[in-house]
């Protein structure tokens, strides 16, 4: 017979996923000797079975009877008896903790008679008893709480009547009615019942605790729940135990209370007991923030033989645990109660801290503390923030694309945001949407807010790769580039140069600065504070040893996304061991854009495009010394040119116009009509999946051969002047064995070239990336011609899913995240079984065919914490990243080892 039942001797912390996190931590307080007031638990496979079948196990109510008949001899009393009765409380309890998500009733037992075995019982106590109003309060908390929770009634018919009460009485207060006013409000609230479930209150207590019991079945499918499951990524399936705990009372006299304790400071990490007490009180009147609580420390004083035994148990649960717990505690009559425990949240810094000091008491080992922090943690630690106690002013929230914080004067181009910051300022770059042309404005800017766009649109994936604040997609706000101004919808208006603020972990956009701190932990990666400098915390010396710990531990190399010197620069200086991707396109913008005009209008005419390339050729060329210089002998992915040229033509619809005007004028600008003509000639309906990365190379002569000549000179002169160049030489977009065979050949034949003409040693690898589905289904024909595979999990997550990573989020990923299609956008965190699929067949068709083949990632995902473990698992050689993401993917890599 299966057993849905475990009294709390039997169960223990590691049976989670059977008896829930309150349940299996209860149990182990029980078997440490802790006094947790007796109790069983009902398992997750009775929830579960009820949640399929619509009913109870059968085998459930004799096995409840069998644990409540034990616990009632233990107690010595019946449940619900008349003359002193056994209460107890049914709460719901998950593997994962879910706060206030899920229903709990307490008082189960009171009825009619009990009710007066209760208020003798209580007599005995201080002042309990005096009036039988503990009594009576007791039991029209229950009727409130059960006709909420197990009836469905709408809890404002109670409130109604308890205010009513209130109202007769001349009292706002509750604590102003008496044992009479309550037993009168018990009427009420029962005709509440009556009326509006049809039904009396159930007199029987243990039809009560059945009832009860259910309710927290069905609580699990409850809306706030299943919101609540979502965010969180907590599984639909797992369901929820239920705790059946005999009730002890913190309100039954001033040597009573209740409280919560941490066993370190929760904030900051800091050693020493933590928490607060509230005497003559139960647990939900400290959530309520009825009356001030008061520090734990002042227990000592008050009861200092309960205050002692209080802090010997969280001593030893901190032991035993090796963790910080949190715990919750009842003081009934002068006796101290155990209600709960777990291991407990805490902040990013907190973390840090706890973990590094737990190795130093000898209690964890170095694994087990890079495991107990996340990459997600470090995020945090490394943005500026404003400070929690500026006054702010928001006007309006957008999407929190880029985390950080960042003021300035606002500003509605690239140009003036480069001409402002030149001059010293600080500006927000706020647009409708970002395009490539804005590059410049958003290195200029602080930071940048856009109306338009998602998570993955131009403004927000670039913010990122720099580290940048964004705020994207803040429909709400009006923007009006050419006026130069925003609207908010409370009507407020920003005009250019007015200050503005926004805080890109949560979206908010304030008027007005708001004061920001800097972040010691950044200031560590980039070198400007060292672990062992007085003027270092300890915050940033357990960053330290956490990052040295995880560097010793990880298998996957960890290489960034940099474009430029000083990307590349920093990448290092953050620990990265290579460049994973170089896009090469914003190599193409400001003053080099008229070179690609020319190169697209030169058509058919060789010579012209000939001119076109060997302008460029020297540009390029200067470009990539300057990175392999930078990343001194690390590898060096440089991807050949993937965007659309279109992007780089003038708009359209400006062009357009312009050519209009001056014809209507009269004016004939041969040099706008050949472009304009041009432009309608490129323009795609759908770019991404048009003329782009190796289709270009392959219908626009000399293209792809000029990178790869200013790549394998640059390399040369690198090595004559003595470094060392490792160059991987990146095919983007390849569908086909064929399109890459086509342009290795090529490629080979140009670096053979310049190795000879040189003389000079230049090491380069040929690859592709792979990123669409037919690339991963093909991956072992592609092997044979490919030396590395870096994916794209960008586009192959676009081309996968046939999402428009552009366009998507603002669209209707929103509604996709509310009805759970998914709980976090797929081009944030890997989809492992659709597109992980897809990968996971490249990496094993690719390796059969050539074993020593490199495989790394080179999309967003490669700093996603996730996302880092399953390439770890499918066995990756790097990842690589923005930047800034590099410390958080050197820390998950390591998680993902142990
Ligand atoms: C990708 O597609 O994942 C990728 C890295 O390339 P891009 O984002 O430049 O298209
Ligand atoms: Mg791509």
């Amino acid at each position: 017979m299966p057993k849905f039942v475990y009294d709390f001797t039997e169960g223990n912390k590691d049976l989670k996923d059977l008896l829930g996190g309150k349940g299996a931590n209860l149990a182990e307080m029980t078997n440490l000797g802790l006094p947790v007031p007796p109790g069983f638990t009902i398992t997750t496979d009775a929830c579960r079975v009820y949640l399929e079948q619509g009913q109870e196990p059968p085998e459930l109510r004799e096995q409840v009877s069998e644990y409540l008949d034990a616990l009632e001899a233990k107690m010595g009393k019946k449940l619900g008896q008349a003359d002193g009765p056994l209460l107890v409380s049914v709460r719901s309890g998950a593997k994962f903790s879910m706060p206030g998500m899920m229903d709990t009733v307490l008082n189960i037992g009171l009825n009619d008679e009990s009710v007066h075995g209760l208020a003798a019982q209580a007599a005995g106590a201080e002042d309990g008893g005096e009036t039988g109003r503990f009594a009576w309060d007791s039991y029209r908390r229950l009727i409130q709480m059960f006709g909420k929770t197990v009836l469905g009634i709408d809890g404002e018919h109670f409130d109604e009547a308890l205010d009513a009460a209130k109202h007769a009485k001349g009292t706002q207060n509750d604590l102003d009615l008496g044992a009479e006013d309550l037993r009168g409000l018990v009427e009420a609230f029962k005709a509440i019942v009556e009326k509006e479930a049809g039904r009396p209150f159930p007199q029987d207590p243990r039809e009560q605790m059945d009832l009860a019991i259910r309710a927290v079945f069905e609580s699990w499918n409850g809306d706030r729940a299943k919101l609540y499951r979502r965010q969180e990524r907590i599984p639909n399936d797992l369901g929820t135990a239920v705790n059946i705990c005999s009730m002890v009372f913190g309100n039954l006299g001033m040597d009573s209370g209740t409280g919560v304790a941490f066993t370190r400071d929760p904030a900051s990490g800091q050693t020493g007991v933590y928490g607060d007490y509230l005497q003559n009180a139960q647990g939900e009147d400290v959530v309520a923030g009825i009356r001030n609580t008061m520090q734990l420390e002042e227990l000592g004083s008050l009861d200092p033989k309960s205050y002692t035994e209080l802090t010997d148990i969280m001593a030893k649960l901190e032991e035993h645990y090796r963790d910080l717990c949190d715990i919750e505690f009842t003081i009934e009559s002068g006796k101290l109660w155990m209600l709960q425990t777990r291991v407990g949240k805490r902040t990013a810094a907190a973390a840090f801290r706890i973990a590094v000091q737990l190795v130093d008491e000898g209690r964890i080992s170095s694994d087990e503390a890079v495991d107990r922090v996340t990459g997600a943690q470090l995020a945090q630690l490394m943005f500026p923030r404003f400070d929690e106690n500026a006054k702010t002013e928001r006007i309006a929230t957008g999407m929190n694309a880029s985390p950080g914080a960042a003021s300035g004067k606002a500003v509605f181009d690239s140009y003036t945001a480069v001409k402002w910051s030149r001059s010293g300022e600080k500006v927000i770059l706020i647009r409708r949407e970002t395009n490539p042309d804005d590059l410049n404005g958003m290195i200029a800017a602080q930071g940048i807010l856009t109306s338009r766009g998602g998570k993955t649109s131009h403004a927000a994936v670039v913010a990122r790769g720099m580290g940048k604040t964004c705020v994207c997609g803040a429909e709400s706000l009006d923007v009006d580039t050419k006026r130069r101004r925003m609207t908010a919808p409370g009507g407020e208006v920003v005009e250019e140069g007015d200050v503005v603020s926004i805080d890109g972990t949560s979206g908010a956009i304030y008027l007005g600065e708001v004061p920001v701190v800097a972040s010691p932990v950044v200031e560590y990666f980039e070198g400007r504070l060292g672990a062992d400098s007085p003027k270092s915390d300890d915050l940033v010396k357990a960053v330290h040893r956490i990052m040295t710990w995880s560097d010793e531990r990880r298998r996957l190399y960890v290489r960034a996304n940099a474009d430029t010197p000083e990307d590349a620069a920093r990448a290092r200086r953050f620990g990265a061991q290579g460049i994973g991707l170089c896009r090469t396109e914003h190599m193409f913008l400001g003053e080099r854009r008229a070179l690609i005009e020319r190169l697209i209008l030169a058509g058919d005419d060789d010579a012209e495009r000939q001119a076109a390339l060997g302008e460029l050729l020297p540009m390029q060329r200067d470009d990539f010394v300057a990175i392999f210089t930078a990343m001194g002998g690390l590898p060096v992915t440089v991807r050949l040119l993937d965007p659309p040229l279109h992007e780089f033509l003038p708009d359209i619809t400006e062009l357009s116009v312009r050519v209009a005007v001056a014809e209507a004028q009269g004016e004939h600008n041969e040099g706008d009509l050949r472009l304009l003509q041009a432009v309608h000639k490129m323009h795609e309906a759908n770019p991404m999946l048009g003329l782009r990365g190796v289709r270009l190379g392959l219908v626009i002569p000399g293209l792809f051969m000029m990178q790869v000549r200013a790549i394998a000179e640059a390399a040369a002169q690198v090595a004559k002047a003595g470094g060392v160049a490792r160059v991987e030489i990146m095919v983007p977009l390849v569908g086909a064995v064929q399109e890459l065979e086509i342009i290795r050949d090529e490629a080979q034949q140009v670096l053979d070239e310049v190795k000879e003409r040189t003389g000079a040693d230049v090491r380069s690898l040929i690859g592709t990336m792979i990123e669409l589905p037919r690339a991963a289904l093909t991956a072992g024909q592609i092997a044979e011609a490919a030396q590395f595979f870096s994916f794209g999990t960008n586009d192959l997550t676009q081309t996968t899913w046939g999402f428009s990573r552009d366009d998507v989020e603002g669209a209707f990923f929103s509604a996709y995240l509310e009805r759970g299609i998914f709980g976090v956008s797929p081009f944030e965190t890997l989809d492992r079984e659709g597109v992980g699929k897809l990968v996971q067949i490249a990496v094993e068709e690719g390796r059969k065919a050539r074993p020593e083949l490199k495989l790394g990632v080179c999309g967003e995902h490669g700093g996603d914490p996730d996302s880092v473990h399953f390439f770890h698992e499918v066995g990756l050689d790097y990842v690589s990243c923005s930047p800034f993401r590099v410390p958080v993917a050197r820390l998950e890599a390591a998680r993902a080892a142990i």
